[in-house]
């Protein structure tokens, strides 16, 4: 297994967002994690890579159990995650967003040698994500899919075992949706795990395998996507919404 979590549980004050939530991710597989609004899904994403620290539970990523996950910490083992709300440096021009994503902190960059390599791998990504014209555009300049092929794009530039994705396609065209699941299988194809929270289901049917749901912190169900989705529960869940 790439990731396993167990009995994770987050409150915040009478909320209850994570329940003794336990669920593996296997590597090399682009595993899907769906349920309601609201269900955890990004708590989950946040506890397993750092950005919020659980109540309870454990995570193992790679076969090391990891105590108290931290941001900087997964990335060097090679754990990477883009945000619902795509996160690039406005300011700085797109090839420089890559660049500076070969390293993390990434605030460290101040301090740190661009490497011939690191110029490379960005050259690289930027043509095979189509953002070779705007390399020298500030991110700010971007258009939302753009941007969002940035993130994609700067996540890879570690050359991450593992990459987890909060919504890729939310809010982008029926295009840039089929380049986004392209870039997902091409990199998968070439070894990386995925586990991607997504509301757009055919999407998630299309790309996914296995499917885990989560309805009110707890996984309810898991499997090929062709039988979560007949699952009386799951249905439940969804209707409950
Ligand atoms: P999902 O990603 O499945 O929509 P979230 O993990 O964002 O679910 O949220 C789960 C629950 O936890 C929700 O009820 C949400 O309001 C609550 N929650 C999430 N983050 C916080 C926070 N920082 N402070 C308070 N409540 C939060």
């Amino acid at each position: 297994m790439m990731l396993t979590v167990r009995g994770l549980t987050k409150r915040f004050g009478g909320v209850t967002a994570v329940a003794d939530c336990s669920f593996s991710v296997a590597e090399r597989s682009i595993t899907g994690l769906i349920g309601p609004n609201g269900s955890g899904k990004t708590t989950v994403f946040n506890i397993v890579t750092g950005y919020v620290q659980a109540d309870a539970g454990s995570v193992e990523f790679a076969g090391q159990l990891i105590k108290r996950p931290k941001p900087g910490e997964m990335f060097r083992r090679g754990l990477v995650r883009t945000f619902q709300q795509a996160r690039v440096f406005p300011q700085l021009t797109v090839v420089d967003n890559l660049v500076v994503a070969a390293a993390h902190p990434w605030w460290a960059l101040a301090t740190r040698r661009v490497t011939r390599a690191d110029r490379e791998r960005a050259e690289h990504l930027m043509t095979e994500f189509g953002l070779r014209e705007v390399a020298d555009l500030p991110a700010a300049q971007l258009s939302y899919g753009q941007r969002k092929l940035l993130e994609f794009a700067a996540v890879l530039m570690s050359r991450p075992r593992m990459v987890l994705l909060d919504e890729p396609t939310a809010g982008v065209n029926p295009v840039l949706r089929e380049t986004m699941a392209r870039h997902i299988r091409a990199y998968h194809e070439d070894g990386v795990t995925f586990l991607i929270v997504e509301h757009d289901m055919p999407f998630v049917m299309q790309l996914c395998d296995p499917v885990i749901v989560i309805d009110r912190g707890t996984p309810i169900a898991e499997g090929p996507p062709q039988v979560v989705q007949q699952d009386p529960a799951v249905l439940d869940a969804y209707l409950g919404e």
